[in-house]
């Protein structure tokens, strides 16, 4: 396909929100602009594409947009689109916008939507944005930084009372079912423990002990990350309290992490990837996901990226285990 062959493209965000997502349609939309490319903003996820919700995006109407956290399109979850009819609906409404091409900010959920989509002839290009970085096919996605800085902030603010009151506290870190947050968050606000569902922790040797230890050494306060995909993190206070005696309160820093402007990083690797999702289109690719390995931006198809498998970073957590201590 020859550059100029798209003249219009469809960008919606979708599924949960992250810092950055604005930077990512600023980025797709400046890109498209510069080739003569029409950008139509779909808001509201794949529910504003099955109900023609939409805006004309221009260069100048996203001038701001790169500090902003959420989304200017705003997201949404779409049942309609697990069913047979509503993905006929939601291709057919690409084709009557005449849309060339559709990016799908959002993660692995709103991918396999862009999937069944680009089945149904609608070439798609997936841009990975969640708080949570548990996109299998790409180490970063857009968000992960500015959520790990806020959890970081939030923590640090907490640690000033709880080392007046001389307190553990038990902090839960969002990720669903993964630790990759409450990992490098555990690592940078130096906590005692971190829990995390991918890894097994015997409750008195890789908690209670190193509380008691900490205390017999002299340590006022304590810190332990739960992750969300661990367990409860009231019943891990329960039962630190009953072990210790120390008061234990616990904090759930929930959608708190997903606000904020994004960092430089998010914002950075948002607008790298923006750029990328729309070259990639011109390129006449399509069923194709964005991916970062930490050095380039690349793309993958979104079939063989959600096929992978990706794992903690297990050296990072033995050097989190070695420096608690
Ligand atoms: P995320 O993209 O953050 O993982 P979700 O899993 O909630 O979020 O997915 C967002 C939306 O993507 C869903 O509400 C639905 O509209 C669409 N979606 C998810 N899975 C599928 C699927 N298997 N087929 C079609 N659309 C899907």
């Amino acid at each position: 396909m020859e550059h100029n062959a798209i003249k219009r493209i469809g960008v919606l965000t979708s599924g949960g929100d992250a810092p950055g997502m604005n930077a990512a349609i600023r980025a797709i939309v400046r890109s498209a602009s510069t080739y003569d490319i029409s950008v139509l903003g779909i808001r509201r996820g794949y529910s504003g594409l099955l109900h023609g919700d939409m805006i004309e995006l221009t260069g100048r109407s996203v001038d701001g947009l790169l500090p902003r956290g959420g989304t200017m399109l705003y997201t949404a979850r779409c049942p309609e689109m697990h069913t047979e009819d509503g993905l006929e609906k939601a291709a057919n409404m690409c084709r009557y916008m005449g849309m060339d091409g559709l990016v799908v900010i959002g993660g692995d959920g709103s991918f396999r939507g862009a999937l069944a989509l680009s089945q149904k002839g609608v070439p798609t290009v997936g841009v990975p944005a969640t708080i949570d970085n548990d996109i299998v096919c790409t180490d970063y996605t857009i968000g992960f930084d500015t959520a790990c800085n806020t959890a970081i902030d939030c923590i640090d603010k907490l640690r000033d009372t709880m080392q007046s009151h001389e307190r553990c506290s038990v902090v839960e870190v969002t990720g669903r079912k993964a630790g990759h947050l409450a990992l490098h968050v555990g690592v940078a606000v130096g906590a005692t423990c971190t829990l995390l569902p991918e890894h097994t922790t015997d409750f008195h040797a890789g908690v209670i002990e190193p509380i008691r230890m900490g205390r017999l050494g002299g340590r006022h306060h304590h810190i332990i990350i739960v992750a969300e995909g661990y367990g409860s993190a009231q019943e891990v206070a329960v039962k630190v309290e009953e072990a210790t005696g120390i008061d234990t309160r616990v904090t759930i820093l929930g959608h708190i992490q997903r606000g904020g402007t994004p960092s430089a990083q998010d914002r950075v690797i948002a607008t790298q990837m923006g750029y990328h999702a729309v070259k990639a289109l011109m390129e006449g690719k399509r069923q194709r996901v964005v991916s970062y390995d930490g050095r380039n931006v690349t793309d993958y198809d979104i079939e063989e990226g959600l096929s992978r498998e990706k794992h903690l970073d297990f050296g990072l957590f033995e050097v989190e285990q070695t420096v608690a201590t």
